[in-house]
């Protein structure tokens, strides 16, 4: 359900002001030495002296970002095989930034809206990945919505259904939906197709999969990966400052609760990654603090792999809908986000460029930023498609190595770990995945294939 966002509600504690300045924060950088969030802030300003961005400034920001790339990681850039397989739209949490989500009752069968959403069995998900990894994918991620008749396993289902008050925990037997999702560890097994490496349950999906119970969420990924699970992202993360949270997303977990879950997976043994959504209400005191977040769980697990900016798509969304938001970040903040997270980030190697959210031109752009990872072929995206964004879809090997090599950098495909690498010849096409379980090195998709699931350019 929509809930009205009121001026007051967006009247917040932390605000972009700062004792520090901008030269300073800017030498300190420059030097390695660790930011806090007063340099942040500095930084992702241009500085608090001045209103609105400067260019001057930000250029040199974006240098020092791309020198200490350099420095980390080289010239490599990477990117993974993989598919994207979510399970179901069905979700009632609510949060304003999302247009994934439909509404879950109308996947009722006893409703009288047909739905726009789609679920799949544990079975037509095993489909979906046998026929990727038998193309080569080396990486299924899977997030999805928070369809009320997902339990964790047979014995959490037992609990939901004994449940003097299912409602209170969002629960519905499966029996009310034209399709039933099955349970994670049922979809997660499915998907553990070959040893693929399974990529999912973000945290706010851990707390569907125990809502209801005391279990812990090492209990929780301790059954998951023994189902298969690999590792987990970091996605549900938005924003991490509380008075954030309460405007764009109050159904859920909060940002210790969020914590908590990763912790708890790097405890486990699951490998992590970690995300920031920006754009829509909060200011750069609040993406200043998220970086801060992160980096404090870093410093505790040494456990995520990569960081993630995702700048927020607002077409479709209500935050957009209800006039909250006009639009999304500029290409300005996008950059400032990709450079002040790679110099804020020391204890990260990696940080990742979408080109679902920011497009093949500004993806690449992002590379010289401070960005060293270019995400995944996606065989298959919804979300951003979903959100009205216009670059979901599928990118081949042969349009990586181009556009990648046409920046001078050099084309690596990765494991989801970064543990194992395979730099690619660029003179010597043609151009397939060798990582996955099945790989050998032929295109993920034919000629044909790819004409059939291209989109129309103003999709
Ligand atoms: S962001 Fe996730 S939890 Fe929130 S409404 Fe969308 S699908 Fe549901």
């Amino acid at each position: 359900m929509d809930r009205a966002v009121s001026e007051a509600d967006l009247a917040f504690d932390h605000v972009p002001e700062t004792d520090q300045s901008f030269e300073n924060a800017l030498a300190k950088a420059r030097d390695g030495d660790r930011l806090t969030v007063d340099d942040a802030i500095e930084l992702l300003t241009t500085g608090t002296d001045r209103e609105g961005i400067d260019r001057r400034r930000k250029e040199r920001v974006l240098e020092a970002a791309d020198r200490r790339r350099a420095a980390v990681v080289g010239e490599e850039v990477t990117f993974v095989a993989n598919l994207n397989n979510n399970v179901t739209t069905a979700c009632n949490v609510g949060c304003l930034f999302c247009n994934f989500k439909d509404a879950a009752h109308t996947f009722e069968e006893a409703s009288e809206v047909e739905t726009a959403g789609f679920t799949k069995t544990p079975e037509q998900s095993r489909e979906i990945v046998a026929d990727a990894v038998s193309r080569g994918i080396y990486e299924v991620t899977s997030v999805s919505g928070l369809h009320p008749a997902f339990a964790l396993d047979d014995e959490h289902r037992e609990i939901l259904e004994a449940h003097p008050e299912p409602k209170a925990v969002n629960y519905k037997p499966p029996e009310r939906y034209e399709t039933s999702p099955g349970t994670y560890v049922d979809q997660i097994a499915a998907m553990s197709v070959d040893g693929v490496h399974v990529h999912s349950m973000t945290p706010e999906e851990a707390y569907h999969a125990r809502r209801g119970t005391d279990w812990s969420y090492e209990e929780v990924f301790r059954r998951l990966k023994d189902a298969g699970l690999d590792t987990v992202p970091g996605t549900a993360a938005e924003i991490l400052v509380e008075e954030v949270r309460e405007v764009i997303c109050p159904g859920k977990i909060g940002t210790e609760e969020w914590l908590e879950a990763m912790e708890a997976a790097a405890d486990v043994g699951l490998g992590t990654t970690a995300t920031i959504m920006y754009g829509h209400v909060e200011n750069e005191a609040h993406r200043a603090l998220h970086l801060k977040r992160v980096r404090d769980l870093q410093d505790r697990t040494g456990n995520v792999t990569e960081f993630v900016p995702l700048s927020f798509v607002h077409q479709n969304t209500p935050l957009y809908e209800h006039d909250v938001v006009s639009s999304g970040p500029s290409t300005d903040e996008d950059e400032l986000m990709i450079a002040v997270s790679r110099l804020f980030l020391d204890n990260v190697d990696h940080v990742q460029s979408s080109w679902v959210k920011y497009g093949d031109e500004q993806g690449l752009k992002m590379l010289t930023c401070g960005a060293d990872d270019y995400m995944g072929t996606i065989l298959s995206e919804e979300i951003t498609k979903r959100a009205g964004g216009g670059y979901g879809e599928f990118r081949s090997f042969a349009d990586y190595v181009e556009m990648i090599t046409s920046i001078g950098r050099v084309p690596v495909e990765r494991s989801t770990d970064y543990e194992t690498r395979r730099v690619i010849d660029p003179d010597d096409p043609p151009f397939g995945p060798e990582l996955g379980p099945k790989a050998d090195g032929t295109p993920l998709l034919t000629d044909d294939e790819r004409a059939d699931r291209a989109l129309p350019a103003d999709d």
